[in-house]
């Protein structure tokens, strides 16, 4: 670190320090008396000599202050003077140049200490033109007001403002810029090579001062092209800019942009203000997300739209409906809704395959879209029910006409795949406001109407009605109750005996569901059974009821059987065989006791898992009926497809056997069918005398009827049982 020397005997030097403090140090004693007294009054000079010695003592004391003011100043400065000596530096300038105090003493000139410098390779930017360089530096030194940089051997970067003091001397300020350069540098790095398009702009963005290479290439334009454009004239839209929100809008907002082929493309716009140069500017980050954006817009799409036809979905449909509500809310106009379902479609998909059938379904909306007005709603609601919603309409004849339209286009054969595939369609109507004012409902109602059409007479329409909904209203109710008597274990078997109508001895009992409700008394399963089936229950319900009844027959003497009536889903859901099997083994029940009732529906599926698993509880032992014979299609094919053990003919042959001719005729035939099949023969319903002595004339095995009992509860059965051991007399001797 260089020291101050004493400026005693150093008289160009205190000249200058003097000169720095305003006090130039002249020579008093060749004055004039009068010009000196004057002198001394303005303050030029000293009048005595120890005046004079006090003053330079005076001076010294301000050239230390001046020093140690100087010390604390962060930056480098020196003072020269007009032939470019050193006068008087701080401690930052002597450790920003690092020279030793030798080179750094007053009155040295700074040329000699650039040279000495440039000899040591201090200036990297000298090397190998040293004089020209030394000349372009002294040059600059006396250009004052201009700066330059100066990089150091070590890499450091010096800033050099030099200015012109009054006398011709120099004023020299030094700013060690190293960590500002090396931060610009890597604002440069992270600028030039960001994957990122950048653009650097003026604060009103109507000029782009700097562009990376991601912008040029990411848009189109080249360097100077971008140099003529504004922010706005980039924007395809916008008329405002993107820093000029509050940040929360800026980062919520995306914007689209024009590239210079005039593809237009979204970006997220992340703004920051800086210095650029020496101006602020605004930095602006550009992400585009036109790619994310495509797919959001795909997967709202999809979300919305049915993937086969490309029509609305339910979920867009209710929004549209919903739109549309709204509207008309005020006015005489209705909003109709049709939801359309094609007749036995799953039969095209299961003869002909999923391909035909996805065809079949893709002719069938272009169909209707074809049929409908463009601004009639079409949907998809699910895998063969379309929805079509009407606005403008406010005549129910006006909705006739259209499903008309509609179930007649769609009737007409279809052309696939060399098939040619005819189909029909059911509509159910629904309006608003009567029938719902809300989506959702008008869709429900028109549901209802729909499975109304379908159960009267397939390819018609039928409008909602207030009763339907009633109906549904007391199924749901019944669903929800139901499920808690399941739960509860509240539903229980009551038992009907079965007679030998020969001998009159019980030969069973039917197993028949009863619903114990704390309201409505005992519900009987007509109410509840086609509910169970609906909504799955029936598993459950049908277990219960096959494992109750088996731990009540093991209980019973060991000729006598127990019938269970099974529900066609049950041969759906979950295994049927292993659910008999585990029940019989758990209760101790044999096989050869256990009766099975299926009813016509089930055969008619004639599928064959419902054949196998038939069979294989057939070879248990266990005995299959067929319930409700004559009520079905085809019962007598179906005795084809499987050997049942025993026919029960339906109660409402039974009913008519006195009255009615055709009915006796009907009777005797499946008795002798029976009779040639060697199957059983039970009769249901039998309630008087006259039908049963019609019965035992006629050969059949079999009866079942309140002449001889009602259902009973188990506790009952035993005693009845009993009744019969002490040799009662038979059938109507059980009447109760
Ligand atoms: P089903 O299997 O044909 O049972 C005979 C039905 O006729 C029983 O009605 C019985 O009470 C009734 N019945 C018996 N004798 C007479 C009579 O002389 N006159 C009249 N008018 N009716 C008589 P219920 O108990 O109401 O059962 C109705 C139907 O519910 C049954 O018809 C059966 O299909 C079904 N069901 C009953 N319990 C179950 C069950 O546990 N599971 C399944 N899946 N279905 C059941
Ligand atoms: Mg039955
Ligand atoms: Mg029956």
């Amino acid at each position: 670190m260089p020291k101050m020397r004493p400026i005693k005997n150093n008289r160009p030097t205190q000249v200058a320090i003097a000169r720095l403090f305003g006090r130039p140090a002249k020579p008093h004693s060749t004055l004039p008396s009068r010009r000196r007294r004057a002198a001394v009054e303005a303050g030029e000079i000293v009048r005595t000599r120890a005046e004079a010695e006090a003053a330079i003592v005076e001076a010294r004391k301000s050239h230390e202050r001046l020093r140690e003011a100087i010390d604390i100043l962060p930056q480098g400065i020196v003072f020269l003077d007009a032939e470019g000596r050193y006068i008087l530096w701080n401690k930052k300038y002597a450790e920003i140049y690092n020279r030793s105090s030798d080179l750094f003493k007053p009155g040295a000139r700074l040329e000699d200490t650039i040279r000495v410098g440039v000899e040591r390779g201090d200036y990297p930017e000298a090397i190998g033109r040293e004089e020209q360089w030394i000349a372009e530096r002294l040059a600059k030194l006396y250009q004052p007001g201009t700066q330059h940089e100066q990089t150091l051997a070590d890499g450091r970067v010096v800033l050099i403002d030099e200015r012109l003091t009054e006398d011709g001397g120099i004023i020299g300020l030094r700013v060690d810029i190293t960590e500002l350069k090396q931060r610009e540098a890597s604002f440069r790095l992270l600028f030039d090579s960001n994957p990122a398009p950048m653009i650097v702009c003026s604060l009103d963005g109507e000029h782009i001062l700097g562009v990376n290479d991601a912008a040029i290439e990411h848009y189109g334009y080249s360097r100077v092209e971008f140099e003529r454009l504004t922010i706005r004239s980039l924007q395809a839209f916008d008329t405002e800019l993107p820093w000029t929100g509050s940040n929360d809008e800026q980062t919520a907002r995306t914007w689209k942009h024009v590239r210079a082929d005039g593809a237009l493309i979204d970006l997220a716009i992340y703004s920051r203000q800086l210095v650029y140069g020496d101006q602020p500017a605004i930095l602006l980050a550009l992400m585009d997300i036109t790619e994310r954006k495509r797919a959001e817009a795909r997967l709202t799409f999809m979300a919305q739209h049915d993937g086969l036809t490309g029509l609305p979905n339910r979920t867009l449909l209710r929004q549209q409906m919903d739109d549309l509500l709204l509207h008309t809310r005020r006015s005489a106009e209705k909003v109709t809704v049709l939801v359309l379902g094609l007749d036995n479609f799953k039969a095209v998909n299961d003869t002909l395959g999923h391909g035909i059938g996805d065809k079949l379904l893709r002719g069938v909306a272009k169909r209707l879209r074809s049929t409908l007005r463009e601004e009639d709603v079409l949907a998809r609601l699910n895998s063969d029910e379309f929805a079509i919603v009407q606005s403008g309409v406010t005549r129910p004849e006006d909705a006739v006409l259209l499903a008309r339209r509609l179930v007649e286009a769609i009737g007409d054969p279809y052309l696939l795949d060399g098939h040619s595939v005819v189909i029909g369609a059911s509509i159910g109507i629904a309006m608003s406001p009567g029938d719902g004012d809300e989506s959702e409902k008008l869709l429900k109602n028109a549901d209802m109407a729909l499975s109304r059409a379908k159960n009267d007479f397939r390819g018609t329409f039928s409008f909602f009605e207030a009763e339907m909904d009633a109906r549904a209203q007391t199924r749901r109710k019944i669903e929800i109750e139901l499920r808690d008597a399941i739960q509860n274990d509240v539903l229980l078997p009551h038992y009907q005996p079965l007679i030998d109508l020969a001998t009159g001895r019980i030969t069973g009992f039917e197993a028949l569901v009863r619903w114990p409700h704390p309201e409505r008394g005992m519900i009987s399963p007509g109410d509840f059974i086609p509910v169970a089936e609906e909504t799955g229950l029936i598993s459950a319900v049908g277990g219960l009821m096959l494992r109750r009844a088996c731990m009540d027959a093991a209980h019973w003497p060991d000729d006598v059987r127990v019938a269970v009536n099974l529900s066609p889903l049950q041969f759906r859901v979950g295994n049927l065989l292993s659910t008999v099997m585990d029940t019989l083994k758990q209760t101790g029940l044999a096989a050869t006791r256990l009766e099975l009732e299926i009813t016509e529906t089930l055969v008619l599926e004639k599928s064959s898992q419902v054949l196998a698993t038939l069979h294989a509880l057939r070879s248990l032992g266990v005995r299959i009926s067929m319930d409700d014979f004559g009520t079905g299609y085809s019962s007598l094919s179906y005795l084809r497809s499987f050997p049942f053990d025993k026919i029960k003919i339906d109660q409402s042959f039974v009913r008519d056997l006195g009255s009615d001719r055709d009915a006796q005729a009907i009777v005797r035939s499946i008795i002798s069918l029976g009779k040639g099949l060697g199957v059983t023969i039970t009769a249901e319903g039998v309630e008087t005398e006259a039908e049963l002595s019609c019965l035992r004339n006629e050969g059949c095995h079999e009866g079942q009827g309140f002449l001889f009992s009602r259902a009973r509860p188990n506790a009952e059965i035993v005693s009845l049982l009993q009744a019969q051991r002490g040799g009662d007399p038979v059938g109507t001797a059980l009447v109760a």
